[in-house]
């Protein structure tokens, strides 16, 4: 049990949740690694939610709610820590979840399924039930996925991604809306929208805000997303990596 008065108590339990993941058959073991390098960058960002990642969340409710077939791609690691806030969103869009994991296997499909399990009822694209298709230029077994799903999709998010497969979703003429702490990746650079955020932090922001931007009127939205620059947001959130180091 994790000390709540332990000061880096929050990290703690983000780790708690990851590896109880892994013992779930969740999480990979590279999964693990991953959260490892995100942290860094978490902690060169004060593990704080900065204004750009701000303005990335609104940016990226704008995108989901205007396209007309959005879905949301869960991996291992966003599935140990968001599932509760990737179920909310697909239920305020009324749009599908689909697993869809670099380190596949099907055991591993299916107990992240049963995992998600009644709580995302009919939003729950169960990869068994549905046909397949290849997306094409990617090496990883991430190319597969489900044509109903991701497939059909003219707007993704994909929380912790891989930037093969970030890239050629793009290439596809989907729009990608990424979470990464890190703003150096390939994934941050190819996506429309990147909220350099922890999952843990952004996920319950972007809900709230797709609840709340549900009533703007399309043209609001339109405006939100057209005036919104990714590319802008990596350099503020280098920008606020390199001044939170040399202001300690
Ligand atoms: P790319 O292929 O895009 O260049 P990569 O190979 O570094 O990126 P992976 O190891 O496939 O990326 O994925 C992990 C990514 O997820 C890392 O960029 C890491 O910063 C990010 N990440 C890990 N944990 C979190 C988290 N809790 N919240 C947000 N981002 C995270």
């Amino acid at each position: 049990m994790t000390d709540p008065n332990h000061p880096r108590y929050f990290s703690l339990v983000v780790r708690e949740k990851l590896t109880n993941g892994v013992r779930l058959g969740i999480t990979s073991i590279s999964g693990l690694i991953a959260h490892g390098r995100g942290e860094a960058f978490d902690y060169l960002l004060g593990e704080r939610t900065h204004p750009f990642a701000k303005s990335a969340v609104n940016a990226a409710a704008a995108f989901l709610l205007l396209s007309e077939k959005p879905v949301l791609s869960l991996n291992g690691n966003a599935a140990a820590l968001s599932s509760a806030y990737f179920i909310k969103i697909a239920k305020i869009l009324d749009c599908p979840l689909e697993v869809n994991l670099y380190h596949h296997s099907k055991k591993r499909v299916e107990t992240i399924e049963n995992f998600l399990g009644e709580k995302a009822g009919r939003h729950l694209l169960k990869s068994s039930k549905y046909e397949k298709m290849v997306i094409p230029g990617i090496a990883s077994r991430r190319k597969i996925t489900i044509r109903e799903g991701i497939g059909k999709a003219d707007c993704v998010l994909v929380p912790l991604e891989d930037g093969d497969r970030c890239r050629a979703m793009t290439a596809m003429g989907k729009t990608v809306i990424a979470i990464d702490l890190n703003p150096l990746s390939r994934t941050a650079r190819s996506a429309r929208v990147t909220i350099i955020d922890n999952i843990v932090r952004c996920m319950p922001q972007l809900a709230l805000k797709i609840a709340e931007m549900k009533k703007f009127p399309r043209s609001r939205l339109e405006k939100i997303s057209k005036n919104y620059d990714n590319r802008l947001v990596i350099k503020q959130a280098l920008k606020a990596m390199c001044y939170h180091k040399n202001n300690e």
